[in-house]
């Protein structure tokens, strides 16, 4: 009699939560403010990573302690830039060399793991990084170096179905978490430094199946695909050779490779490109859109509805890939975004329409200002690496010294979005570098520069800073330096804080309207990863992924030399209040 009881207790619970467990494109709408899951990376897709919580506020947070740590294991480490997501009391975490963990939010105890299958000749070029997940109905999606999408059940860790992005042997990979909008699966590609095609692809999340593509590079044609997956042309992007000389626009970069946000008051999304290909720019007169842009894209369609082009003929690798991140002010709705060129960027974020833009780092080499009526930077050409063919033997331009460096003022660490103080809080870096031009030409799966560089620190004392920037004025209202370069992301919180990591292996909060520190954590590795926060039941948890590595010890010149003496790790950790 009681093993009945037990068994029909059980199927009834099994059906209320088989119902109650799948993600909704509603749910992922109000993502933001579900403080019970973080369903997406960004914590909602607009990417304010801001959470109405305030049990663990600035009053109590010296009272935060470990609820549980989690290690990934494996030989190999390097960097762990990822975020994880958490829904139906599972943590979803990926982690270096395309790995991903289901981990039980309450215990720590691991539910299951995959482990993707990688060929030899993957082409990072900037660590064999990941960055997050995304969650639909019962899955669990995500991008791997080799260039595929993988969706696993989330009770299972099953496959569930798995698609070919591109060929990882011309350089394509995947780092970035897919992004979720209006029920659609958005994804980018990274391989920029590889003479790739950068572009936005839009898939059924259930299936896989391939609803449209919309190329980042002008000149390319986009595709949308009937039910059989046949192509239909949808109308090239721009206009052929327009920005782009030649046949330069075929091997263009522009790689789409953070993923993008979405707004569902605008119903765009919102893609930052990378560099054009290759670096050296003498050989591609012309803005080269849509490269070191933010591209607004209608999910229904995949058409481009604006673009705002932060370096137009970019020449130092200012990747525009940084987040558009949507808010509200004035009683308008614009998107911030922090640009690896030094500026700090106000959109309209219904038609691309420039509000305000400002520097965020103490030195811009490259340029003096951006013409807010034109949108259009001042260059200031002396400052731009010299043409090879006009150097000495015709082999290597002049040399100049660029700030901020290639590794950008900001990169892919994500800032965040107060709406309680209405501050930007930007993870900035000081720096710059040496750089000039060489000649190059395109070869399938080699590196596609036409430049050198070393990069150099600007100051002694610092290389990081945790700035708040109020988006009105452009003032920096209060900044925390850090001696080693940011590379983790930022979260605010309604209890009045601000965390964030440090490669020297804290977790910090800070108050959210003066920067004073107020807690910290040495997590035993460098943070390079977002934090987040949920409450479950009475308790609000905060968790981070620590594990040093990023693109900083591959290419940071004499600040990686600065750094060398960190160590590598892979691990997550979550914290609660003592009293909980
Ligand atoms: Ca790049």
């Amino acid at each position: 009699m009681q093993k009945i009881v037990i068994a029909s207790l059980a199927g009834m619970s099994f059906l209320t939560l088989a119902h109650g467990t799948e993600v909704t494109s509603a749910m992922l709408k109000n993502a933001a403010t579900d403080t019970s899951n973080v369903l997406s990376f960004g914590i909602g897709s607009e990417g304010q990573r801001y959470s109405p919580l305030t049990q663990v506020n600035s009053k109590n947070v010296s009272k935060l302690v470990p609820a549980w740590s989690f290690s990934f294991g494996g030989e190999k480490q390097r960097g762990q830039e990822s975020q994880p997501v958490i829904h139906n009391g599972k943590m979803f975490v990926t982690a270096s060399y395309s790995r991903i963990f289901a981990i039980d939010m309450k215990t720590g105890q691991k539910l299951w793991k995959y482990e993707h299958r990688l060929p030899d000749g993957i082409m990072p070029c900037c660590d064999v990084v990941n960055r997050g997940a995304a969650l639909f109905g019962n899955l669990v999606i995500f991008g791997t170096l080799d260039a595929q999408l993988v969706a696993l059940n989330q009770d299972t860790g099953k496959v569930v179905w798995k698609e070919k992005i591109d060929d990882y042997a011309a350089g394509y990979s995947m780092t970035a978490a897919p992004l979720i909008a209006d029920g659609v699966l958005l994804t980018g590609v990274s391989g920029g430094e590889f003479g790739i095609v950068g572009r936005v692809e839009a898939r059924n999340p259930l299936t896989g199946e391939l609803l449209w593509t919309r190329p980042t590079v002008e000149g390319h044609m986009g595709y949308r695909y009937d039910k059989d997956g046949k192509a239909i042309e949808n109308g090239i992007s721009g206009t052929l050779n327009k920005t782009w000389p030649g046949d330069l626009w075929k091997t263009g970069g522009a790689s789409t490779w953070m993923g993008g946000t979405y707004d569902a008051k605008t119903g765009l999304a919102y893609f930052g490109t990378g560099n054009p290909a290759p670096w050296n720019s003498h050989l591609r007169p012309g803005d080269n859109l849509y490269s070191s842009s933010t591209v607004a894209l209608d999910v229904k369609t995949g058409q481009i509805k604006w673009a705002y082009q932060n370096t137009p003929n970019d020449s130092w690798d200012f990747d525009g890939a940084n987040e558009f991140v949507t808010f509200d002010m004035d009683g308008k709705r614009y998107g911030g975004k922090a640009d690896r060129n030094g500026f700090f960027y106000v959109i309209d974020a219904n038609n691309g329409k420039l509000q305000n833009a400002f520097p965020f780092v103490k030195k811009i080499t490259w340029a003096s200002s951006i013409d807010l009526k034109t949108g259009r930077p001042n260059f200031i050409p002396a400052n731009r690496p010299g043409d090879p063919t006009k150097g000495e033997e015709g082999k290597k331009g002049s040399t100049v010294f660029a700030a901020p460096a290639f590794l950008g003022a900001k990169n892919q660490m994500p800032m965040a979005y107060s709406q309680q103080t209405g501050l930007f809080y930007v993870p900035a870096n000081e720096w710059g570098m040496d750089i000039w031009n060489e000649p190059i030409s395109y070869k399938k799966g080699g590196a596609y520069l036409g430049a050198g560089f070393t990069i150099r620190p600007l100051f002694d004392d610092y290389i990081g800073a945790l700035r708040a920037i109020d988006p009105k004025t452009g003032k920096i209202v209060w900044e925390v330096k850090n001696t080693a370069p940011l590379w983790g992301g930022v979260m605010s919180t309604a209890g009045g804080l601000v965390f964030y990591g440090t490669p020297e292996g804290f977790l910090k909060a800070v108050d959210a309207k003066t920067g004073k520190e107020l807690w910290k954590f040495q997590t035993g590795s460098g943070v390079v990863a977002p934090p987040v926060t949920w409450q479950d039941g009475d308790t609000q948890y905060v968790a981070v992924v620590s594990g040093w590595g990023g693109a900083v010890p591959l290419w940071g010149g004499e600040v990686a030399k600065k750094v060398n003496f960190l160590e590598q790790g892979g691990s997550v950790w979550v914290f609660k209040l003592s009293s909980k």
